[in-house]
């Protein structure tokens, strides 16, 4: 069985007069499927920063896990809409929660796996880690460690991790592999340093490429020569 971690940022999802983007969902959907097609099982970890994070509404000064709780229940809202796509293209998916929600979406149960993947392709992890004050970006790399993932592809509107901000730095150079300890020692804000951290202790290669081009997630998942690698 190979097994993936796609870990998707929920701005990949925004459309431009509404949360979500429909029309890239359902090609999305499209890419899905032909990767599910080659025996591949993915759990797909959803953000939600289309509609809340805490970190672009901290100047409400809300109650910090009550900010949290509206961020983990946006990658619920997006996991639903991510969930009934997917059914209409045909992909055998499975939407869980590990903020639990049971009115809504199952928990997500590690012990279950397995299981699960014997009767899903795809795992659409909602909820994040269920926890305030982390990210999507470690209930990502938990899943890749609970599932024994070969890889955590992680999406993003760039093409690489450079060695300083290339909005800043014209001088900026892209970075094509570089190890787990280096991104940690230097602080690279490519993802949450925990998730780097839990994946290095575990072995798990992070790749890191832009999904916006197209044809990039499937060259991402079968090929692996863009972007860049994080081992
Ligand atoms: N969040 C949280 N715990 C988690 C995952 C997410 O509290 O385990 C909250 C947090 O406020 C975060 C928001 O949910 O800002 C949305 O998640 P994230 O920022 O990872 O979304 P993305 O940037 O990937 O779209």
């Amino acid at each position: 069985m190979k097994k993936i971690v796609l870990k998707l940022s929920g701005e990949i999802l925004q459309g431009k007069d509404r949360h979500v983007d429909i029309k890239y969902i359902e090609n999305l959907a499209k890419d899905i499927s032909e990767i599910v097609k080659k025996g591949y099982k993915i759990a797909l970890v959803i953000g939600g920063g289309n509609i809340w994070r805490h970190r672009d509404n901290a100047d409400l000064k809300m109650d910090r896990v009550h900010s949290d709780q509206i961020g983990m229940m946006a990658t619920i809202m997006n996991a639903l809409i991510l969930e009934d796509k997917f059914k209409e293209n045909g992909i055998n998916v499975k939407a869980v929660s590990n903020l639990s929600v049971p009115a809504v979406l199952p928990d997500y149960e590690p012990k279950k796996t397995v299981s699960m993947f014997k009767k899903y392709d795809v795992l659409i992890c909602a909820g994040g880690t269920g926890k305030p004050y982390v990210t999507t970006d470690s209930a990502a790399a938990l899943r890749a460690v609970e599932i024994g993932a070969e890889a955590l592809l992680k999406a993003t509107n760039v093409d690489f991790v450079y060695n300083k901000d290339p909005r800043k730095f014209k001088d900026a150079k892209p970075i094509k592999s570089i190890s787990a300890r280096e991104v940690v020692e230097k602080k690279l804000g490519v993802m949450d340093l925990s998730a780097v951290s839990l994946c290095m202790s575990k072995k798990i290669p992070i790749f890191i490429f832009n999904i916006f081009k197209k044809g990039n997630l499937l060259r991402e998942v079968f090929k692996r020569d863009i972007g860049t690698i994080i081992k």
